[in-house]
């Protein structure tokens, strides 16, 4: 088994472990990055247009590529294989990756992301299915469409207004006999002309060739439907991939890794950045930044060790 040592273990390649391999090879850490995808998550954005600084069709594929590419120019050292097990032991991180290699370092960088939750029995494989709002609802400016939201959360209602605005009509979709949304965000659906909600209502299937075009749903009554619609966005919460840590952290009640205001966990010497750690925005911008800050932040709990 080879076992090296590095400064820092980033676990991700996404915008957020990339970041931070950029800004803490400059700073003159050693760091090894794992993961198999350049890029993360980013591959599934069709063009990066809310991005400071990228005008055009920046896919979210060329802009992993680049990262990756800028993060190996500073010497980050990607083994290309995921990370299986990260734990604690003699004063250093130890980590495993699917290969079997094994690394150490006195810090780590969890930035491994989350992964939407898929409601059984329903294909994701349909072109119109859609996770992210703030992403995808611009493809629907001035298309004059009947969008859908699964889900009644609060994260459920956000998507419902922010794609009201470009939508012609939007239709939330929930299980249960209320949503269990808070009276603020409920007064902001209520408020709007083009959000119906419909309660006591599961959706069973989508219908479509290629593109989706209705959503399949039973009422509590047992009657079936079906929907018509241009577009779904599934909000049925998000899993946060933290399965590879082997050693106490605190999470919030969905799982996402705490971190304090220096982005490190519970667990000191273990930090979070991006998507993976509970915070209010995630997207490439704020998980480019918890890297650059998580690795900055690394680098100074290093020199007071
Ligand atoms: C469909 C869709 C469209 C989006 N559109 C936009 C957009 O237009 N603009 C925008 O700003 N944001 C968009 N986002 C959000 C954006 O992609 C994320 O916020 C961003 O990628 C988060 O970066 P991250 O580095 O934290 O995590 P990720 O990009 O998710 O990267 C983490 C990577 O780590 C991998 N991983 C998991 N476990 C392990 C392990 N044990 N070892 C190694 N690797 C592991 C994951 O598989 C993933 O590849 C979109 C998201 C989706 C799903």
């Amino acid at each position: 088994m080879d076992e090296s040592r590095y400064d820092l273990m980033v676990a991700g390649m996404g915008p957020a472990g990339i970041t931070a391999a950029v800004f803490a090879q400059r700073l003159g850490l050693k760091t090894v990055v794992f993961g198999d995808v350049p890029g993360g998550s980013v591959y599934m954005i069709e063009a990066l247009t809310n991005f400071p600084g990228l005008v055009g069709d920046v896919s979210g594929t060329q802009f992993g590529t680049l990262a990756f590419a800028q993060a190996q120019q500073e010497g980050a050292f990607f083994p290309m294989a995921r990370l299986q097990r990260l734990s604690f032991r003699e004063g250093l991180f130890r980590g495993i990756d699917v290969n079997g290699s094994t690394y150490r370092s006195p810090a780590a960088i969890a930035a491994t992301g989350r992964t939407p939750k898929l409601l059984p029995g329903i294909g994701t494989d349909l072109r119109g299915v859609h996770f992210c709002s703030v992403c995808d609802g611009p493809l629907y400016r001035d298309k004059n469409a009947v969008l859908a939201v699964v889900g009644g959360t609060n994260a459920a209602a956000q998507h419902a207004l922010t794609i009201a605005r470009v939508a012609r009509e939007v239709i939330m979709i929930c299980r249960l006999p209320s949503m269990p949304v808070d009276a603020a965000h409920r007064s902001q659906v209520d408020a709007r002309d083009n959000i119906t909600t419909m309660e006591s209502t599961t959706v069973t299937g989508l219908r479509g060739s290629g593109q989706v075009e209705a959503v399949l749903v039973t009422r509590a009554d047992g009657s079936a439907e079906e929907i018509p619609v241009d577009g779904v966005f599934l909000a049925v919460g998000w899993q946060p991939n933290t399965d590879y840590l082997d050693m106490a952290v605190d999470r919030n009640a969905e799982g996402y890794l705490i971190t304090g205001g220096r982005l490190m966990t519970s667990f000191a010497g273990l930090f979070a950045a991006g998507d993976v750690r509970d915070t209010d925005l995630y997207q490439v911008l704020t998980a480019c930044a918890d890297g650059a800050r998580a690795a900055s932040h690394v680098m100074a709990y290093l020199n007071q060790r």
